[in-house]
């Protein structure tokens, strides 16, 4: 067998570039994941059981198919009416006697489980397009692709999970993906991979921001590596500079091993820094709290020693599931969390659904989902899910402390809005007897340039600001911060960003208003001092930077960085203002 890297015949080895968005080096094994709709389980149905796996498979066909006559419904009376014939077809197709009898047959006749029927006859159904010479025919092998997804994942139900192939030790696994969704990688903590690559995506997506959460090495917008890898190349992620090695020879693997031991010391040596209190050289104390998704974050977020939760990213709660979570479920997954923080604080985001993040089966329709119905707006248009949420938090807060904070302001109604459910669902529950915090502070996320820029229109009913930079540079720089072809433009530094966040920050010190930032800036070790010479005193940022971050606090004297942050918030020269900020973390 020819060694590990030296190079069978095909093992050719080659580098691809794309963009760096968690850092860290891992090497293993490529798993190709091809998506749901390719890699089901197969199993074997006893005689007896026949009937009971046909009787499943026509509910996951009724499922899809009420879901598709409700989407039908909704785009016809929408902006995106144009959309309803596409959803039609798909409609047509699941009818179709392909969808409806012959996966049906196929669990009969071979007693296998309804999702290998269903890719057993997408297997003989795409065949059949190869040989369409009609290009709007051979099109339509999309739609049926899709049907088919559809009904595999009703057919998971609320257990979605990704179907993997168990030959290797997963974390000794690289997945690479044409594209993840935030949902598949939260689903990453119980497969715990070596790193993942994809060919699409942008630094500050949701999917980024949870590889870093994760702590795991993640490469985006490599473009074409889902048709240049072969499954189980050797393959080096470095997460850090965004490249990506297959099958490299024995001196880059030996190289890239060191690298990796000198990292690993490095966080075994961070570790020291955990109950050191975070201040800078001249005495100024800083909070440093964590971001997290999902209650399971707690024991990463106690081995950073974070003073608090600054971000708890609710929406998490709701996504690989196709039922909601009902107020005592989430009242139990907020609870957890704020007992365990044992009274330090807990910042629960109020419901930030839309845009990248969807609900199972609810992909939006919207064209610009996000500028659409997303965050407070989706959660003010759905009243009995902002105060089944609101209840829920409320009654949680009284386990410790609890706060609330409201995505994505950018109205003066929103706020009153706002304000006004909090106080309904207090009004509710007192009447009820039931305990919360009568004081649980309420805060807004400024991530909208018009909230940054009117500020004192909201800052006066609020008890807190948090700075969301990852949507704050997406709409101020009109990037989309998912899409890597004008990630290159997506810039932190952008003059226009850093006056925004100051003001935000000079604003909020002048109200007397705790002033916080929760986006990727905040965990970002190369903007700190930056962000400290800014007035910054509160970061919010996923716990695998933490320590990182907390030591630059306690190198930082902030006489001395003062001068120099003035300088780069006069500059007007891009090149200048990097080679300012390389100086002010020399
Ligand atoms: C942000 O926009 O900066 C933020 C923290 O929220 P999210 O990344 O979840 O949109
Ligand atoms: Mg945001």
């Amino acid at each position: 067998m020819a060694p590990e890297g030296a190079g069978t015949p095909r093992s050719v080895c080659f580098t691809m570039h794309g963009i760096a968005v968690s850092g860290g080096i891992a090497i293993g094994h490529a798993h190709l994941f091809l998506g749901m709709s390719t890699e089901v389980d197969h199993y074997a149905i006893p005689p007896h059981d026949v009937g009971r796996e046909q009787r499943r498979y026509d509910r996951a066909v009724k499922e899809v198919r009420d879901e598709l006559k409700e989407l039908a419904e909704s785009v016809r009376h929408s902006t995106a009416a144009e959309l309803a014939p596409f959803v039609n077809v798909h409609l047509m197709l699941l009818e179709d006697a392909a969808f409806a009898e012959a996966p049906r047959e196929i669990i009969a006749e071979q007693r296998c489980n309804a999702e290998w029927a269903l890719r057993t006859q997408l297997d003989e159904l795409t065949a059949q397009f190869d040989d369409i010479e009609d290009e709007y025919l051979r099109e339509r092998e999309t739609d049926v692709r899709q049907v088919a997804e559809r009904v595999l994942t009703a057919l998971a139900g609320s257990k979605r999970r990704l179907a993997m192939k168990p030959t290797r030790q997963d974390t000794d696994m690289i997945l690479v993906a044409r594209d993840l969704s935030p949902a598949d990688v939260i689903l990453f903590r119980e497969h715990p991979f070596a790193a993942f690559v994809t060919d699409m995506g942008g630094a500050t997506s949701h999917t980024a921001i949870i590889a870093r959460s994760l702590a795991i090495p993640a490469i985006v917008a490599l473009h074409h590596s889902r048709t240049l890898i072969r499954e189980d190349e050797l393959v080096i992620v470095d997460g850090t500079q965004g490249v990506l090695i297959v099958n490299p020879d024995r001196a880059v693997l030996a190289e890239y091993r060191l690298r990796q031991n000198q990292a690993r010391l490095e966080r075994e040596k961070l570790k020291r820094l955990k109950t050191a209190p975070a201040a800078t050289l001249d005495g100024t104390v800083v909070q440093l709290q964590a971001n997290i998704e999902l209650p399971s974050d707690l024991d990463a977020v106690r081995a950073s020693g974070a003073a608090g939760i600054g971000l708890f990213r609710s929406e998490f709660l709701f996504m690989n599931r196709r039922d909601m979570p009902d107020e005592d479920e989430q009242y139990e997954a907020y609870r957890e969390v704020v007992e365990g923080m044992k009274g330090k604080p807990v910042t629960i985001r109020t419901l930030d659904l839309g845009a990248d993040k969807a609900l199972d089966g609810q992909e939006s329709m919207a064209e610009n989902p996000a500028l659409g119905l997303r965050a407070i707006r989706y959660c003010l248009s759905e009243p009995q899910l902002f105060n089944t949420q609101l209840r829920a938090i409320l009654r949680a807060s009284r386990h410790g402390k609890a706060m609330i904070l409201i995505p994505m302001l950018s109205s003066y109604a929103e706020l009153n809005q706002a304000v006004a459910a909090v106080e309904r669902a207090k009004e509710e529950l007192k009447t009820e007897g039931v305990k919360f915090d009568a004081f649980v502070p309420l805060g807004g996320m400024i991530e909208i340039p018009a909230a940054a820029i009117a500020l004192p229109m909201f800052i006066r009913k609020l008890d807190f600001l948090s700075i969301g930079t990852n949507d704050l540079i997406q709409y101020t720089l009109a990037i989309d911060r998912a899409d890597d072809a004008v990630a290159h433009l997506y810039d932190p530094l952008h003059p226009a960003v850093l006056s925004l966040i100051s003001g935000v920050i000079r604003m909020a010190h002048q109200a007397e208003k705790p002033v916080a930032v929760c986006g990727e800036m905040a965990g970002d070790v190369r903007l700190t001092r930056l962000l400290l010479g800014m007035g910054l005193r509160h970061f919010s940022m996923h716990p695998a930077s933490l320590l990182e971050v907390k030591q630059r606090v306690l190198s930082t004297s902030l006489p001395d960085v003062a001068p120099l942050v003035a300088r780069i918030m006069k500059a007007d020269d891009p090149e200048k203002m990097v080679s300012l900020v390389d100086k002010l973390n020399a």
